[in-house]
């Protein structure tokens, strides 16, 4: 797995997705040419490197499996939201669910406990998983942000296969990356002097 991360490097952020954390987040599954599916939310390691990076946990803050499971779980559906997006189409229901479900779980104030023998009192939820519950709602609320704000408009996947990163068009250009445009175009040339014209 370590061979696929040194052979092909993390390609630098799509367009848009320093300005929109929702772009970033969707572009953490990387489909790469050859077959190769680079994942940087694949373990609890990474995927807190990432929450690191973005400022949205803190260094230490112990992420496990299962909140690594949940990220992947919420990018899969923004990922749905964003393609029905782009292709202009009704949302998923399930996906939009699980985006309102991240935007509302998040506590805004230490809950009220009740026992026997102490009476009521306020206690906040686990660390660790108010920490996995904040990133979900960020994450959430950015996606929201970014389809009902003006920018959704040049919101597109990359037109070079297989890569699936979403990015925000300029212009005519629709590749997430160089690479991806150099690949579209050799692809595009090869095409042509193999008489396999393609239509786009
Ligand atoms: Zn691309």
């Amino acid at each position: 797995m370590q061979e696929t991360v040194t052979a092909e490097p993390v390609p630098p952020p799509a367009p848009g997705a320093e300005q929109y954390l929702a772009l970033d987040f969707a572009n953490t599954a990387i489909a790469l040419p050859g077959g190769q599916f680079l994942d940087l939310l694949g373990t609890p390691a990474a995927a807190q490197q990432w929450l690191v990076e973005r400022g949205l946990a803190p260094a230490d803050a112990g992420l496990r499996e299962m909140c690594a499971a949940q990220l992947r779980s919420l990018r899969e559906n923004i990922r749905a939201l964003l393609a029905s997006r782009v292709a202009g189409l009704p949302a998923l229901p399930a996906a939009l669910a699980a985006v309102n479900d991240a935007l509302t779980r998040v506590p805004t104030a230490a809950l009220l406990h009740w026992d026997e023998k102490n009476g009521p009192y306020r206690a906040a939820p686990h660390p660790t998983t108010q920490i996995v519950d904040h990133a979900l709602a960020t994450l959430a609320a950015n996606t929201a942000d970014l389809l009902t704000g003006p920018d959704a408009e040049r919101l597109t996947a990359c037109g070079s296969p297989p890569c699936s990163r979403y990015l925000l068009k300029h212009g005519r250009r629709h590749w997430c990356s160089t690479r991806c445009g150099d690949r579209a175009r050799a692809a595009r040339a090869y095409a042509r002097r193999t008489g396999r014209e393609t239509t786009d």
